[in-house]
């Protein structure tokens, strides 16, 4: 018998059956990642892709809400874009997001969604596409820290690079750059090349093509030019040397320009070294805070273009005041740089750490996924020194106290990220020390350093707690005080309550400094209007800090103390830093002039640790350049400070400035400055800051004596 012909319900159902089973079998072994899911989050029917990928059975996951294995940074809007397929806004969303693996590993993943509804139009489930795209984003992580390696490089080159469009608009320049042609980056962006990079012919002063066109025009490098002057922004000529170069993408097309350049006076060499000196802790070769602060920066513009964290680590060593007094500052010393060792240690190597001052340090974390990470970070710092350090055959236990703050969760710059570690670093000592602690505001209304700072500084105006110290200047060539620097104190029964370096960034920060600035300099000049009527001649130098330099009426006043106190103008010296003079802007070189014009001589404070624009020097009218002491400290053993301070002593010569060091404490430096020809000298050897009655003393008694002998 022949078997009946199916009849066509029968038919139907099953090639409906087939289909089905197709379709099942299809979602099974998909090599994409397949599920459906109930509206609240429930996995429906997931495959083996899906399981796969996040390391979860079928059951298990099926017992799971989607939610449950979600990055939680990445929750919020993942339920955002759900809640508009669900209120109807959209039919389907993409996205990007990580998975939580069952192994704890992160899974980037590209998500697609749709939902399925009834015939009602009730939601029934969501069907998702799920991507491992952990290869990419490898891949991508791969490229960006490339490019990132590139940015610094280019950040800390000594040489300047600006790079344009193939239109020649300029779309980057480098720190370099920006000192030697004066524009700050963000000026000089979007600008055509030739307002920026303004070349002449060194005899004829005739402009000179910019070396990009030919570069572009040929899309061939142009090689070094030697003989071109660069015209600075306000006004100054500089030797250079450059060259040029196209830009193409993957294909071969031009897609822009760079030129390359450097200072070739012969100041560069040293400047490049210097720059090293400067941005680097001698004690302990770690970065210092110069440093730290633009890796912060980059560190903070690049987490934010990623959307990622970064964090900082204050870390500060308990009791080290105690440590160091007993034990004296060689065995302090070596403490630190062993401290430093350790942490430097238990960090990855591309984590910053740095030194502050002190016992202070900071690790900086470029790149971290959770505010866990940090901790973990932290915890290995602290377990770094649980073992002891020995110092001159003392096994000293020490610990930390630790302060984190994540970007952008605590803080969106740089300086508050800092400032709020710092803030949770006090914290964590308040709490008993050896741990650490996360920022959070509340620690900020109650006791941010900065606040109390300020809230102290006020009420210490209105108790005449701040005074004046002088500490003698010498000249060992005439063998006596020539004259003295004015040093600001906040003292309490003659014990500080802040020292300067506390205090006066606080001052700068909310304004107090002007009128705290005035108050020292008329102190001062009316110190010194004594001494020349009681004694003899003697000069006091008074520190002025940017803000209240730059204050419109910071002439008039200094015209108005000169009178008031009847000081000799000529007895009166100002110190800038190198930050006030080069970073003022054009009328800055007109008000030094007319302050000059006064009679009243100029000095860079802290030379060196600026931005060692040697060649622009001579364009300013300062008199004088005081050595930072960080380059004194070592001249006595390492031959390369000696090497620098020996060379900034013949530049100054050869500027005809006059040269002074600072922080000259044995008679080793003493002999070392007087060997170069420096003979101007301030520092412990000679004398700390005293009070002007101490001050007083000291000139009445040793007048003719040699002051390094003196007590
Ligand atoms: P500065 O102008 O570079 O002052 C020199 C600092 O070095 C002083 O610290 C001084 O005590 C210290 N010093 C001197 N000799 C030695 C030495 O041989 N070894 C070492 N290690 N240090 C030495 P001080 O008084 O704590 O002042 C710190 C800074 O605070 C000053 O640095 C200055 O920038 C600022 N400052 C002080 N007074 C004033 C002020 O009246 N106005 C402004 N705007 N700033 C001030
Ligand atoms: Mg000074
Ligand atoms: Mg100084």
């Amino acid at each position: 018998m022949r078997p009946s012909p199916p009849s066509p319900n029968e038919s139907l159902e099953t090639q409906l059956k087939e289909s089905e089973r197709r379709f099942a079998q299809a979602f099974r072994y998909a090599a994409i990642g397949m599920a459906l899911v109930l509206p609240e989050g429930r996995w429906l029917q997931v495959n083996d892709s899906l399981c796969a990928m996040l390391g979860y059975t079928e059951s298990e996951l099926m017992s799971l809400d989607f939610q449950d294995i979600t990055h939680p940074d990445d929750l919020a809007d993942d339920l955002a874009l759900v809640g508009q397929l669900l209120s109807g806004e959209r039919p389907s969303f993409h996205m990007e997001k990580r998975y939580i693996h069952r192994d704890g590993h992160i899974v980037h993943a590209q998500l697609s969604a749709s939902l399925v509804r009834d015939e009602s139009g009730e939601p029934l489930y969501f069907i998702s596409q799920v991507q491992d795209i952990s290869e990419r984003k490898a891949f991508e992580d791969a490229l960006f820290r490339e490019r990132e390696l590139a940015e610094v490089t280019l950040k800390s080159i000594g040489d300047a690079v600006i790079t344009t469009d193939p239109n020649l608009i300029v779309t980057s320049l480098n720190p370099i750059a920006e000192a030697m042609t004066g524009w700050p980056s963000h000026e000089a962006v979007g600008r055509p090349m030739d307002d920026i990079f303004q070349l002449r012919d060194p005899l004829t002063r005739r402009p000179v093509p910019n070396p990009l066109i030919a570069a572009i025009g040929k899309n061939s490098i142009v090689g070094l030019a030697t003989d071109a002057i660069l015209v600075h922004r306000n006004g100054f000529d500089s030797p250079i040397e450059d060259s040029a170069a196209p830009i193409h993408d993957y294909a071969g097309n031009v897609v822009g320009g760079v030129v390359v350049f450097h200072d070739v006076s012969e100041t560069r060499a040293l400047a490049l070294k210097m720059a090293h000196l400067a941005h680097h802790d001698t004690l302990t070769g770690l970065p210092n805070r110069a440093l730290l602060t633009s890796r912060m920066e980059f560190a903070v513009s690049v987490a934010a273009r990623r959307n990622q964290r970064a964090a900082l680590l204050f870390v500060d060593v308990d009791h080290f005041k105690q440590i160091n007094d007993s034990l004296g500052h060689a065995a302090g010393d070596a403490l630190l740089q062993e401290v430093a060792r350790r942490i430097r240690a238990a960090v990855r190597a591309d984590d910053t750490v740095s030194r502050l001052g002190g016992d202070e340090f900071v690790v900086l974390l470029p790149h971290i996924d959770t505010a866990a990470d940090a901790s973990v970070v932290a915890g290995k710092v602290l377990a770094a020194c649980s073992a002891a350090i020995g110092v001159d055959a003392t096994a000293l236990s020490i610990s930390f106290s630790i302060g984190i703050s994540v970007f952008p969760d605590d803080a969106q710059d740089a300086e508050s990220l800092l400032r709020n570690a710092d803030t949770a670093m006090y914290e964590a000592k308040m709490q008993g020390r050896n741990g650490y602690r996360f920022f959070n505001p509340a620690m900020n209304e109650r006791n941010t350093a900065r606040v109390r700072v300020e809230v102290d500084l006020r009420k210490a105006l209105a108790r005449n707690e701040l005074t004046l110290q002088f500490q003698p200047k010498v000249d060992t060539e005439i063998g006596s005080i020539v004259g003295a620097e004015a040093l600001l104190r906040w003292q309490v029964d003659g014990e500080d309550v802040y020292t300067p370096e506390h205090f006066i960034p606080v001052a700068e920060d909310c304004g107090l400094i002007v009128p705290i600035g005035e108050w020292v300099l008329r102190e001062a000049c009316r110190q010194a209007e004594r001494w020349s009527r009681l004694y003899r001649p003697l000069s006091v130098s008074v520190n002025v800090s940017a803000l209240q330099f730059q204050h419109t009426r910071f002439f008039e006043s200094l015209q108005a103390v000169l009178e008031e106190t009847g000081l000799h103008p000529t007895l009166l010296e100002l110190e800038l830093t190198e930050r006030t003079v080069m970073e003022g802007g054009e009328h800055i070189v007109d008000l030094l002039r007319r302050i000059k014009s006064l009679g009243v001589s100029l000095s860079l404070d802290d030379f060196g640790t600026g931005y060692c624009s040697l060649s622009y020097l001579k364009h300013f009218p300062i008199d004088t350049l005081k050595i930072d002491r960080a380059f004194i400290r070592d001249v006595a053993w390492d031959t390369d400070s000696a090497a620098i301070v020996g060379a900034i002593v013949a530049m100054g010569k050869g500027m005809n400035k006059h040269v002074l060091a600072e922080g000259v404490e044995t008679m080793d430096q003493a002999d070392f400055l007087t060997s170069t020809g420096c003979s101007q000298m301030q520092g412990f050897l000679f004398g700390k800051a005293m009070s002007s009655r101490e001050f007083e003393e000291r000139i009445a008694a040793i007048d003719l004596g040699d002051p390094r002998v003196a007590p």
